[in-house]
């Protein structure tokens, strides 16, 4: 321990040995999917037709026969083998958090008193995991308490030390799903089938659309000895406690900053490990708050993407222990610095390129461009609501709305490029725009749009959704959350808005409009319709606030009310009639989320009771009584008229303690029976109501006496790691 250190820092045994990474010789081109079954891999360990049948059940989506799954099972096994691979585990996103593993040996009686290596098709396709204790919101106790777990032949095996991973979904015996992936997968077909129907009329050749996902993962690292330190952090993944240090990052010299070298040394080991893994990992920096980072990869398809996302988390957090870090994806891990979110970058393409990209060639690609555009926004706008409640949790809630990430309202920024070419169109007749000559001589006049990415430079940081080029950008979404909850919900609306429109221009042109003119006049209305949706302006502000709720957007800002949106009639109505999920799946999701929302703050409020009463009090008193024996002892030695003037500013501060001391005892004790009120109550959803309005708001008033008790209180005795001391990394 050095004196200016209250607590063993592992950091300092770490940076010699981080230092000497040495750069890798090979290419990451070369180990890039070193650990994946991919084509590569199945062109090599698998029969010529196996092969073949596997490439149209990954690109079309058809059914795997048990004779071809155990083909592909003994290929499996014989690559993952070669890599030392003893066990396998079906890998899978339950509603909780993280994600699944159970793992099975491949071993198996020979019947002659031996044991022989197996993997079979039937290992592969289906597993039944004891999954009693996973959440399914009343799902299973209604029906069968049974879980399975099915191969997703889209999201490659892969190995992880001794264990080959399987992607699966997860759900109930009766079919329903317990998890983020098969809702996702659904979501994802869904948006192909609408999608693809509408780039038809521009393109009939169109096949099949691709949902994008592109994410910009955000962390904290923090150094492991004094992370342990922190049981608040150790429980909860974020700090109740800890008053601002006095630099953090007002200088803005952390952002895009060198990197540390210990940080560059764990990022580097990361990035080859994701490399590894498939992960197509790009780009690294540091963030704005000091000691927070970001990774990105390059996009790719959304289902793989959010698979690759979850991996990378846990990735994250084993590589950082074997850096003396550890990796905080709490999105609040700090009060008063910034918080850590995960833009999700999203589009649709086609395989010959993408949809949401403009300018085009063509005036048909122009029109293809403000089409897809403008029903994107429509979906968002009639579910913005929706949308909110699908990226909200008790975590995430601490960063929305605050002065650093998008607020806690829902609009989408255009830029002016593509502001001023959609009023253009809303403004001007069919024929002033379309000339229907005949398709040869079909013009639509779109003033060219080659500046859009330049104009999209300023990129309008208080945007929860802003196009950004040839994608737009939905950064709501949490650090630390499945990115598969957002990509539903989107993925969803966009296909009912892009339904809804195909049906409007179909309706259109049976009654006698050229299909052109159709698509035209129908986008037309609909930038009409959704121009509420859209805001350039800074979010930010409190006119905003009072604006948003004029447009009738949703401006709930209580997290367990934003869950209300996912029963409401409208998103009931879109979820069945594009086959994502039923009503009972909405209602279990529902009962979860609140659920998990009241266990959260359930979670924190007892540590942080515990830690009021048992570390911060006791401390605050020893420190006390040591300032009132020093008064006794000044008067001892002074005559009374001196000792008041010595003693004065002693006496101030014994006081000063015991009012923040008196306040903190009594309002745990109001915490706890605010606990006891709200444990009570058998509604999940009015339960986590309870907490929200009750218990949450003690947590921050106790804090603030806290936070000042740390700056009176002898340092030597504060039994907590300070912010200056976590946050900047030696
Ligand atoms: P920033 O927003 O910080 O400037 P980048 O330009 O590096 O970030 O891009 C962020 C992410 O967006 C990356 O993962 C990138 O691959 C992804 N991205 C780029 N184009 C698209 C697209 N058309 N669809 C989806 N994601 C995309
Ligand atoms: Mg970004």
């Amino acid at each position: 321990m050095s004196s200016t250190l209250r607590f063993q820092v592992v950091g300092e045994a770490f940076t010699k040995k981080a230092l000497d990474v040495p750069n890798s010789k090979e290419r990451p081109s070369e180990f890039f999917g070193k650990y994946v079954f991919n084509r590569q891999k199945m062109f090599k360990y698998l029969p010529a037709k196996v092969y073949r049948k596997m490439c149209d059940v990954i690109d079309n989506g058809t059914t795997l026969d048990l004779q071809t799954a155990n083909e592909v099972a003994a290929g499996m096994k014989q690559w993952a083998m070669e890599l030392g691979v003893t066990h396998c585990t079906h890998w899978f996103q339950p509603l909780t958090e993280g994600t699944a593993e159970k793992h099975d040996g491949f071993v198996e009686h020979d019947w002659k008193g031996g044991m022989v290596e197996e993997f079979t098709g039937k290992e592969l396709i289906q597993q039944e995991p004891d999954a009693s204790s996973f959440p399914s919101g009343g799902i299973r106790s209604t029906f069968e308490a049974r879980g399975y777990s099915a191969w997703d032949p889209a999201s490659p095996v892969f190995v992880i030390g001794d264990t080959l991973m399987i992607p699966t979904v997860f759900i109930s015996y009766t079919g329903e799903a317990l998890d983020y992936k098969a809702p996702l997968k659904k979501a994802l077909h869904a948006v192909d089938r609408a999608a693809t129907e509408v780039a038809r009329y521009f393109y009939p050749e169109v096949n099949k659309v691709v949902s994008n996902l592109g994410w910009e993962q955000e962390y904290f690292l923090v150094d492991e000895g004094l992370y342990a330190a922190r049981p608040d952090l150790l429980m909860t993944g974020r700090t109740l406690m800890g008053h601002d240090s006095a630099k953090n990052q007002q200088m803005d010299d952390h952002y895009f900053g060198s990197i540390p070298s210990r940080v560059a040394a764990f990022m580097k080991d990361l990035e080859i490990r994701a490399l590894e893994l498939g992960i197509p990992c790009k780009t690294r920096h540091n963030e704005v708050a000091p000691n927070q980072f970001e990774l990105a990869p390059i996009f790719e398809e959304t289902n793989l993407a959010v698979d690759h996302n979850m991996l990378m988390m846990s990735l994250m957090r084993k590589v950082a222990r074997k850096h003396g870090f550890r990796c905080l994806l709490h999105e609040k891990p700090f009060a008063g610095i910034n918080g850590s979110g995960k833009h999700n970058n999203w589009s649709l393409s086609t395989d010959t390129g993408i949809l949401l990209h403009g300018p085009g060639k063509t005036p048909i690609d122009n029109l293809r461009f403000v089409t897809f555009i403008v029903e994107t926004l429509m979906a968002v706008y009639r579910h913005n609501g929706l949308l909110k409640a699908s990226i909200i949790s008790a975590t995430n809630a601490h960063r929305l709305g605050a002065n650093e990430a998008p607020p806690a309202i829902i609009s989408s920024f255009l830029g002016k490029q593509l502001s001023d070419l959609l009023i253009h169109l809303e403004e001007s007749s069919d024929d002033e725009i379309i000339n229907l000559a005949g398709k040869q001589s079909f013009t639509l006049d779109i003033p060219q749009i080659p500046e859009l990415m330049l104009d999209n430079t300023d990129r309008n940081r208080t945007s929860p959704f802003a196009f950004t080029g040839n994608r737009f950008e939905f950064r709501a979404v949490g650090s630390q959350a499945n990115c598969a909850a957002a990509m539903i919900v989107l993925n969803t609306a966009v296909a009912e808005a892009l339904a809804d429109f195909k049906e409007r221009v179909d309706a259109r042109i049976a009654a006698g409009t050229e299909k052109f003119k159709a698509i035209l006049q129908t986008v037309r209305e609909d930038i009409k319709t959704c121009k509420p949706i859209h805001f350039d302006g800074n979010g930010y502000s409190d006119e905003w606030k009072a604006e948003a709720k004029a447009r009738g957007l949703d401006v709930e800002s209580s997290a367990p009310l934003m869950l209300d949106r996912y029963l409401d009639p409208e998103t009931v109505a879109m979820f069945t009639r594009m086959h994502v999920l039923s009503e009972a799946e909405l209602e279990a999701r529902s009962e979860i989320k609140w659920e998990t929302y009241t266990k959260k703050i359930q979670i924190e409020a007892r540590i942080f009771g515990d830690l009021c009463l048992n570390h911060i009090i006791p401390v605050a008193t020893r420190y006390q009584s040591q300032l009132i024996d020093n008064v006794h002892k000044v008067k001892e030695i002074f005559p009374p008229s001196t000792a008041a003037k010595v003693s004065a500013n002693n006496l101030q501060l014994i006081e000063r303690i015991s009012e923040h001391s008196s306040f903190i005892t009594e309002n745990v004790e109001k915490l706890i029976d605010a606990r006891r009120v709200a444990n009570k109550i058998e509604s999940e959803r009015e339960k986590a109501i309870a907490y929200h309005d009750t218990v949450a708001p003690l947590l921050e008033a106790i804090r603030y006496h806290v936070d000042k008790l740390e700056l009176i209180v002898d340092n030597e005795l504060w039994p907590l790691p300070k912010y200056r001391e976590m946050l900047f990394i030696r």
